[in-house]
């Protein structure tokens, strides 16, 4: 059809929102997930992608896919195009003076641990220090941490008030002639505090004080401008933007970065190389050692263009008025409480539910059954859950295809739960005085398992073994209050769990065990560790193979036995257990042993005399 001037889009007005088109460009949107219609609420872990993105990562691997910056060929120079393209979109994205100061990285964790190793290498001291805030991202902790064991520094953190804000006075406060880097996030990814970042950096720029903001929660939800901001580094990621993982930007204001060192040394970084010296290319170049993730940055400018052409205050609109909505049906839930309060929030909601008490895991778990993808836990932000005392919260977080619909189900599936809850709320069992450990549940631990697989292979689907679980966990033997020291506290649980073992009285080498967990999944799991486990000989429980088992239960792709996981702690922890009294009895043996040596002899002489 022929455009007339008036049918023509006008440049100046706005894009126009239309949700319906948006969800559609994602394909993901489509599909089930336990038999119900996909609800994505974990987009502060990471966003799902847009078609145009995925077929633009497609179309570089089909059509140019060549390594950059060194060829003459063709295909190189599309490559080294393409890529370079990326880096343009990313420097008007975020409004940056110059090319030169977008590096790309695997994500924002890279690129605050380039600052930390190339910066803090350069300019931190013995006794200098690093500012942060208590409601920072692990990512924005630990690296900061490792530089100042390593240079003897020290890390200064900024408090945080009830309703999740920074303390500005205090932060003043922290700001000393020592201070030499300030790095703060300007979206809490477990409160959605949106943090007054502009403030921060002119009251430490007016100690001449360098900042960094991580932004990995903030270039989704609103525009960011670097200048405008006057931040000295800006980090993100692109997967948390729409874009595809393992690639992420470090912006940096040129004058700082030429004179900061490469933190990595290799191919593409370098001017000229003999073995007598290594000169160093040009920005950005200098910080982009080896080959980077080309198709990566591509799909992060494909990401970009679909959010500029959605608009990004358009987005912010929307998610404002799903935070609105999703806040006030949160709230008028009995017994549901919101962790983070601020004034300015964005597109994160955390909550614990209080009454009855629920843990974060079950209410995960129990939402997923229903298609509804959350988060749960600490969100790699442990200093918060203890800044308010919990293990943890559920997190629903948005984005721009997120619709009010879906909010409404969440509520009502969320409010359910809850009633349900309440209504069979578990009655504080009869303790009885003596401890009673449970009898063994089959002679060995590999009996035990050929029967828990016997019985779950009954069980199809996930949801069916669910239920399983939770009914062996009602089943678990109650264990007394007296038992939940924090010596018999396993960490590394989303949940809080309590192990007390024992060596059963009466033989050398047999451990039993009573546990507990104030989540319900996690009581049923440790139903299933302890008919393994309990009332069985050390040696056995050592040698059984207990990832091989959660794997024959189908359980392992639910609940992974990686290093992160409750489970795998738990597991570790009756390993340890066990280990312990098999040295015990290694002891007791050596002991009898040497003492029988002695008595031989003594009765010989004794004979004798
Ligand atoms: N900073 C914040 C606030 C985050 O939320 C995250 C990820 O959740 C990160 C940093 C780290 O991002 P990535 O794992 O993509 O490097």
């Amino acid at each position: 059809m022929k455009q007339t001037p008036e049918s023509r889009p006008r440049a100046h007005l706005p894009p126009l929102f239309d949700l319906v088109r948006i969800r559609e460009a994602f394909p993901i949107l489509r599909r089930t997930v336990n038999g119900h219609p996909l609800i994505y609420l974990d987009n502060a872990a990471t966003t799902q992608k847009p078609q145009g993105v995925i077929e633009v990562i497609s179309r570089f691997y089909e059509q140019y896919n060549a390594n950059i910056h060194r060829s003459v060929n063709l295909l190189g120079q599309l490559a080294t195009q393409e890529f370079e393209e990326a880096r343009a979109k990313v420097q008007r994205f975020l409004n940056a003076a110059s090319a030169k100061e977008i590096i790309f990285t695997r994500g924002a964790t890279e690129a605050i641990n380039l600052v930390a190793q190339s910066f803090g290498r350069a300019f931190v001291q013995a006794g200098d220090e690093i500012v942060i805030s208590h409601m920072e991202h692990h990512s924005n902790i630990v690296p900061w941490q490792m530089l100042c064991e390593e240079k003897g520094a020290k890390l200064r953190v900024i408090p945080i008030d009830e309703n999740g804000e920074l303390l500005l006075e205090e932060y003043e406060k922290l700001l000393t002639p020592r201070t030499k880097l300030v790095s703060v996030v300007h979206v809490s990814n477990s409160l959605g505090t949106i943090n007054p970042v502009k403030e921060i950096i002119r009251i430490a720029h007016a100690r001449g004080i360098p900042v960094l903001v991580d932004g990995a929660q903030a270039v989704s939800h609103m525009r960011v401008d670097v200048q405008d901001l006057d931040c000295d580094f800006y980090a993100f990621s692109g997967h948390k933007v729409y874009g595809p993982t393992g690639i992420g930007v470090l912006y940096g204001k040129e004058e700082l970065l030429r004179k900061m060192p490469p933190w990595q040394g290799g191919g593409d970084m370098i001017a000229s190389v003999t073995f007598a010296k290594t000169t160093y290319a040009d920005l950005p170049n200098k910080f982009e050692a080896g080959t980077p993730d080309i198709a990566g940055a591509v799909g992060l400018g494909a990401a970009i263009d679909y959010v500029e052409r959605v608009g990004l205050e358009n987005i912010a609109a929307h998610e404002e008025s799903l935070l609105q909505h999703a806040t006030r049906r949160l709230q008028a839930i009995p017994g549901v409480r919101i962790i983070g309060k601020a004034a300015r929030k964005t597109a994160v909601i955390s909550f614990v539910v209080d009454d009855p008490p629920l843990s974060a895991l079950d209410v995960g778990v129990k939402l997923d059954l229903h298609g509804i993808e959350i988060r749960t836990g600490h969100h790699c932000c442990q200093p918060v859950m203890d800044r308010y005392g919990i293990p943890g919260t559920a997190r629903i977080s948005f984005a721009m295809y997120n619709t009010i619909a879906e909010i409404d189900y969440v509520a009502e599936v969320l409010a359910k739960i809850v009633n349900e809850a309440a209504g069979k709320a578990r009655p504080t069992p009869q303790v009885p005085r003596e401890l009673i450990f449970p009898k063994p549940f089959a002679p060995s631990p590999a009996v035990a398992a050929a029967k828990l697989i016997e019985t779950f292979d009954f069980l199809e689907t996930w949801p069916e073994r669910y239920q399983m679980i939770l009914e062996f966990g009602r089943k678990l033997p109650p264990m007394p209050d007296e038992l939940k020291t924090e010596a018999n506290r396993v960490r590394g649980c989303q949940s809080t769990v309590h192990i007390a073992a024992r060596k059963r009285p009466g033989t050398s080498d047999v451990l039993e065990f009573l546990a507990d967990s104030d989540a319900d999944l996690v009581r049923g799991l440790i139903a299933i560790l302890q008919k393994v486990y309990s009332g069985q000989r050390v040696s056995d429980i050592l040698s059984f193979d207990v990832e091989n088992f959660f794997a024959r239960l189908g359980l392992d792709k639910h609940l992974t036995l990686g290093r992160r996981n409750g489970l795998a702690a738990m597991v570790q922890r009756i390993r340890d257990l066990a280990r312990q009294i098999a040295e015990e009895a290694r002891q007791e043996e050596e002991r009898l042993k040497e003492e029988t040596q002695q008595r031989p002899a003594k009765s010989v002489s004794a004979g004798v005399s």
